[in-house]
């Protein structure tokens, strides 16, 4: 049997069973179908109210793509398909008397918002608009869908821009002395037709098509060729979206909400997209087609309010509304149609949300029994519990910059957030500038396709006009991007580039400082501070996190310095620190001169005399680490940065000693920089990141590192002699020879011991390594019997293993590797091609084939000399998800990574986990 291209929505589910030899799971259908297509066909399934519809595959837009073709069978299988609709709804496609009207829509494997366009209305022509007329017993109706069909076809189909239309609209408006489309009268609608048809023929040369099939066999091409548009390829770059996933094709029978009061068309959510509460969410626009109600056109109701209006539909939309969450198990995004009192569905996906309602809805699922803990812990992505734990404006500022004045509009909170940036009214402009790195807040009227990547790079978006349910509003809250939109108070005025408040004439200008709170739907003149976020108070994230842990079997740990960012660190879950660097201390003020006087001691006794009086506040420190910590393990790690750190820049010290050798060569302060400079030039290094730094120093300076394993251990004898439970961990950085460490530890290990016995208590205590240098990864074997943990340093190892001097690489060249180099050519719509060297950035992510590698094998022979050394990564990327992931399947401990992300190495190593068992 040929190939199967086209299925109807009625026969979906039995036909795809037969195609894959069992019966569907979503994602299947979804792969085949789109997800449109899979939801028109469960939904009729389901025995739901679906106008008749079938859906041309994926896999034919592939082929088409390939070819320039429909692939063999396809167009027939169409011609059949129309046929069974035909059957089903009694009405035949072109028929001068009872003529079918089709939407040709298109819907790729995920919802892309606004991607690819629909044309509603097809197959209408001068004969088949009579009939329309006749059947509706509305004239006007039936001019109006008219007009709109050659509006949506020239310009989605034949690229012959709606603009042209919509100016011969708003003329004959301007005519009547009308506001809205309804207002027109019948004989303008007639001559907008007739007017709209004369344009067609005068730009392409031809009439506009006129037989219904042809009308179809132009559109389903459209579709296809749409899935290579720019605003699309942009889309899924962006997103990550594979280019070869093809989008489908969907026809479906046309429902018309346009026939006055008892029709209109509406959209909902089955709970809160934004806060993610359990109640029906959305907006019905009466006597409306299509897209109006995203449109903004006019302002819609709000879905509660149907209950009034149309008590028997509200009624049954809810009960619609509540199985299909039940049946996909999630909130669940509709399209409907009320035509003369009659409702039909017109889709149906699982909703995008904001990070808070992703993490409530989950929870609550869960909570009612709908689904497990673990698919609730795997419905959050980590980067969202990120998003929760941001920021938001400090209340009592936003108080004081109302009261100053500077609330300037409020209007719709279309997606939560505080952002503060430059204003911008041209998405292009947003995108440079966003990619810049700077701050900047989009602007528009309202927004379109064309305007997402500018939307995606800026800190938020702001609209004149649109509902809750609009294009920007839709896209902010997908992409965690603050919005408020429907900012009737504002007109912004693209031409002069700049948008006047309206109540007070108050104009800002492009580059003026905005501040917008998405979830309040404010906007504010100038800069608001932001506050950090209460994690106790969000029950839902804790609750969430608290099942993670359940799940989980790779520890997570902190990299803190100091007790207060330990004592965040432990109430967002951290389970000990994996990192305390020491440097920190040394920075102190009060710790500044000894500091100094130790690097330029001539003798051991200056040296020793300034080490003992920095001893006290390192040891300060230490308690106050270990109280945060009770109970949990401390690393700290020993001094790391070359010493010239701790002292002034050369550069400067050259410039002041020339300037005071002029001015006062006779100065005490003269021969004090002097000697610094001295200092500091034999110090200097040509490459002090591969100098005298880590252990290296530990080795060379006497002393110093003696000095920071006293206070430590005091510290930990002193806490445990209070009561507090300490864990004392030993990490000598740096070592690239298995001599370092045994020389390092022996030392240090005698101090330990000494301290122990001065302070009369035996404390829990281990001393390890970090594993930064790729010769240290390469000879784990000899390492590990010296060592008691071994903890990755993957910047270090990241930098070594590439050989890339990190700050030099991201501002010189490793931007490029990852956007890719130009290579001169260019593909065929003469964008360049650009030939991409790294994939991602291995300062963020792990490098699993290279440094994950050393990391790899590194722990595999380290744990087979030493099976009881404890193996963590304290490096930027023990915060990363995907390479969260890699060190659970590694069999890692721990990971460890700053305060704030300890939430999201929470969920995403219990991801990692239960993804594991799957
Ligand atoms: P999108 O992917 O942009 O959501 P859709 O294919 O869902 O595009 O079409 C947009 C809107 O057009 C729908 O929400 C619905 O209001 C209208 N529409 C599509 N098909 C039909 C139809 N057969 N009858 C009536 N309205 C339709
Ligand atoms: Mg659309
Ligand atoms: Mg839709």
């Amino acid at each position: 049997m040929a190939k199967k291209w086209v299925y109807l929505s009625s026969t979906a589910e039995k036909d795809l069973t037969k195609t894959l030899g069992h019966k569907p799971a979503l994602d299947e259908a979804k792969v085949i179908l789109g997800g449109k297509g899979a939801g028109l066909a469960t939904m009729t399934g389901a025995g739901l109210p679906v106008p008749p519809a079938f859906t041309i595959t994926t896999e034919a837009c592939i082929k088409y793509m390939n070819s320039g073709e429909f692939p063999e069978g396809m167009w027939d299988q169409t011609l059949e398909a129309l046929g069974e609709i035909e059957k089903q709804t009694g009405k035949n496609f072109g028929d001068p008397k009872n003529p079918l009207l089709v939407s040709v829509r298109s819907g790729a494997r995920v919802s892309m918002p606004g991607m690819m366009d629909t044309v509603l209305n097809l197959g209408l022509n001068d004969e088949t608009r009579v009939a329309l007329a006749k059947l509706s017993g509305d004239e006007w109706f039936s001019y109006d869908a008219y007009r709109r069909f050659i509006t949506m076809f020239s310009d989605i189909v034949m690229d012959y821009s709606r603009e042209h239309f919509e100016e011969k609209l708003q003329e004959l408006k301007d005519k009547e002395g009308v506001k809205l489309d309804p207002e027109v009268s019948l004989e303008g609608m007639k001559g907008l037709v007739a007017e709209y048809k004369r344009m067609y023929k005068d730009h392409f040369g031809t009439g506009f098509p006129t037989d219904p099939l042809e009308q179809l066999r132009l559109s389903i091409k459209a579709v296809f060729n749409s899935w290579s548009g720019a605003r699309a390829i942009a889309y899924r770059e962006h997103e990550g979206i594979p280019h070869d996933w093809g989008t489908a094709v969907n026809v479906q029978t046309m429902v018309f909400g346009n026939l006055g009061e008892k029709s209109g068309t509406g959209v909902a959510f089955t709970r809160d997209p934004a806060t993610g509460e359990t109640e029906l969410y959305g907006e019905y626009l009466e006597n409306a087609q299509g897209e109006d109600v995203v449109a903004g056109i006019r302002t819609p109701m709000k879905i509660a309010q149907l209950n009034e209006v149309m008590p028997d539909i509200y009624k049954q939309f809810s009960a619609v509304a509540k199985q299909l969450e039940d049946h996909y198990r999630d909130m669940q995004d509709m399209e409907f149609t009320v035509e003369q009192g009659k409702l039909w569905m017109l889709q149906t996906r699982t909703g995008k949300r904001t990070a808070a309602a992703a993490v409530k809805i989950a929870v609550d699922l869960a909570q009612e029994g709908t689904i497990s803990k673990e698919e609730a812990v795997l419905r959050v992505r980590p980067h969202e519990v990120d998003q929760l734990l941001h920021p938001f404006f400090d209340p009592q500022e936003k108080q004081k910059a109302a009261e100053r004045g500077d609330l300037i509009a409020e209007a719709l909170n279309a997606s939560p957030g505080a952002a503060t940036g430059g204003v911008v009214f041209d998405a292009e402009e947003a995108r440079k500038l966003g990619g810049e790195g700077k701050a900047v807040i989009l602007v528009r009227p309202e927004t379109a396709p064309d305007d997402v990547p500018g939307m995606l790079a800026s800190k938020g978006v702001l609209t004149q006009h649109g509902g809750m349910t609009s294009h920007a509003a839709v896209v902010a809250r997908g992409s965690n991007l603050p919005g408020v939109v429907g900012c009737e108070s504002i007109r912004v005025d693209l031409q002069r580039k700049q948008f006047t408040v309206q109540a007070t004439g108050r104009a800002v200008k492009e580059g003026d400082i905005i501040s917008i709170d998405g979830g309040a739907g404010e906007v504010f003149w100038g800069a608001i501070p932001t506050v950090e976020v209460d994690y106790e108070k969000q029950t839902d994230l804790v609750e969430l996190l608290g099942w993670a842990d359940e799940f989980r079997t790779l520890g997570v740990r902190t990299n803190a310095d100091l007790p207060h960012d330990a004592r965040r660190a432990r109430e967002f879950g951290a389970e000990g620190i994996g990192l305390c660097r020491t440097e920190h201390m040394f920075f102190d003020p009060r710790a500044r001169d000894a500091v100094v006087r130790m690097i330029l001691a001539e003798t051991d006794g200056e040296r020793q005399a300034a080490l003992t009086e920095m001893l006290p506040i390192q040891e300060k420190d230490f308690e106050g680490v270990f109280e945060a910590m009770d109970g949990l393990p401390v690393i700290m790690r020993l001094i790391d940065p070359p010493m010239h750190e701790f002292l002034p820049p050369r550069e400067e010290l050259i410039e002041e000693v020339a300037k005071l050798r002029c001015t006062d060569p006779k100065s005490k302060e003269l021969s004090e920089k002097e000697k610094m400079l001295q200092v500091v030039n034999s110090l200097w290094e040509v490459n002090p990141m591969m100098g005298l730094r880590g252990c290296r120093a530990g080795i060379m300076y006497k002393g110093l590192t003696e000095m920071q394993t006293r206070a430590y251990f005091q510290a930990a004898c002193r806490c445990s002699k209070r009561g507090i439970k300490v864990k004392a961990e030993v990490m000598i950085p740096l070592v690239c020879h298995v001599n370092e460490l045994r020389l390092e530890r022996e030392k240090l290990e005698a101090v330990a011991k000494q301290v122990m016995k001065e302070e009369g208590v035996e404390v829990e205590h281990m001393f390890g390594t970090m594993i930064e240098v790729p010769r240290a990864a390469l000879t784990a074997t000899e390492i590990a019997k010296h060592a008691q943990f071994f903890s990755f340093g993957t910047n270090d190892l990241t930098q070594m293993t590439f050989g890339f001097s990190r700050d030099d690489a991201e501002g010189k060249f490793l931007l490029t590797y990852i956007e890719g180099v130009d290579t001169g050519e260019t593909d065929q719509e003469g964008n360049p091609i650009r030939f991409q060297i790294l994939a991602q950035n291995p300062f963020q992510t792990l490098d699993q084939e290279g440094v994950g590698r050393l990391v790899r094998m590194c722990t595999q022979e380290g744990r087979a000399a030493n099976p009881d050394l404890e193996v963590g990564i304290c490096g930027e990327h023990g915060g990363d998800p995907a390479s969260i992931k890699f060190c659970h399947d590694v069999g890692l401990n721990y990971v460890s990574c700053s305060p704030y992300r300890v939430p999201v190495a929470r969920i995403a190593a219990a991801q990692a986990k239960l993804l594991e068992s799957k």
